[in-house]
């Protein structure tokens, strides 16, 4: 079977080629590797595979599935969980196999977010230039304690609740709210609708699912709904927050802080050196000059660990699909 990988780096080569050399079925695989993102100019790459495999920023809408159908690729595999890039409806219509990494290591995305909330809430980033510039003044740094702080998180999943038993551990009040609760939340908090979330929480912080529904959740109105100075963290899905009206309530002052791990626009610059371009995303770089606002560039998944993870697993569901088995990680409408 030969897959081209998509919008690959050179990480994502150490990993997938570690895990094929050591895969019972890897001499039956090839991979071709491309650094392009997949999109409908790029198809082309895939010419002669049977299957391709991609990342977040890969764009799987119906015209780029058709496309790849008609170049004889049969299977997409997802090295991620979420599968908001990819017309499920349109894939399965075509009888393409859709296959993601449903669990790699929710502790490094919910580990991630704790140090983006430490490092807003400890003014961590300030210090780090202060101190090697020689600068030791406090002032400016002040920051505040977590213990007995409201953290709350949206969406009680395998992330929300890893992210939520730490929160428990550094001593918040931990609230959840997620339509299908996870049974082991009611150890750790309790669960309250999003609007008594967002008005008793000092802490926001975001895991669930990108969808039609969730689409810019956190908008003008639940910004309104939030505790004034409050913390939004949102280490999911960029689109789930509107970013204008974010940078609205931090100049309003409505809005303490923000940490994103994610962006709407992300597809643009993220996974790549940018630092020598002049970066046309205004909206971006508004976000870039306030002091209580963190970013960093969609590593939460990025430790040893979950690459690893991710590898095998994606080569378990190859090898499921070249079998034809059943395989527990297909994505089916
Ligand atoms: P999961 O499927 O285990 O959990 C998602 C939870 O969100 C589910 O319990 C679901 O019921 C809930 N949910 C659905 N709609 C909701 C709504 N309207 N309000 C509140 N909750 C809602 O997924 P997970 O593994 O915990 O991952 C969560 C998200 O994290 C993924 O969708 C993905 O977008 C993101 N993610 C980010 C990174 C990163 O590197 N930053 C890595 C992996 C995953």
């Amino acid at each position: 079977m030969k897959i081209a990988v998509f919008s690959t780096q050179a990480y994502d080569r150490r990993f997938l080629d570690e895990a094929l050399a050591a895969h019972p079925q890897g001499r039956d695989i090839t991979l071709e590797y491309q650094e392009a993102a997949l999109a409908l100019h790029t198809v082309a790459l895939a010419q002669g595979c049977d299957g391709v495999c991609v990342f977040v920023n890969d764009h799987l809408d119906a015209p780029v599935l058709e496309a790849l159908h008609r170049s004889g690729v049969r299977a997409v595999l997802m090295r991620c969980a979420g599968f908001n890039n990819v017309d499920i409806e349109a894939a399965h219509r075509l009888g393409l196999f859709v296959a993601r990494v449903p669990a790699y290591s929710p502790e490094a995305v919910a580990e991630h977010t704790l140090a983006l909330i430490l490092t807003l809430n400890r003014n961590t980033h300030r210090a780090y230039a202060r101190v090697r510039e020689g600068n030791f003044a406090l002032d400016g740094l002040l920051g505040s304690n977590l213990h007995g702080k409201t953290a709350g998180v949206v969406g009680t999943g395998k992330i929300g609740l890893a992210t939520a038993r730490i929160l428990k551990g550094f001593g918040c009040r931990v609230l959840g709210h997620d339509p299908a609760p996870a049974p082991e939340f009611a150890a750790l908090g309790t669960m309250v609708d999003l609007p008594t979330l967002l008005a008793e929480s000092d802490i926001v912080s975001l895991h669930c699912p990108l969808l039609d529904s969730t689409w810019h959740m956190i908008n003008r109105d639940s910004l309104a709904r939030m505790k004034p100075g409050a913390m939004l963290v949102n280490t999911s899905r960029g689109a789930l927050i509107d970013t204008p009206a974010v940078i609205e309530a931090l100049k309003s002052r409505q809005l303490g802080f923000l940490a994103i791990d994610v962006y709407e626009q992300e597809g643009s610059l993220f996974f790549h050196d940018r630092s020598g371009d002049i970066i046309d995303d205004d909206v971006f770089q508004r976000l870039m000059t306030f002091p209580n606002v963190l970013v960093t560039g969609h590593q939460g998944f990025f430790t040893v660990e979950a690459m690893r993870e991710i590898a095998e697993v994606t080569f378990g569901n190859i090898a499921c699909f070249m079998e034809g088995k059943h395989c527990a990680n297909e994505v089916k409408p």
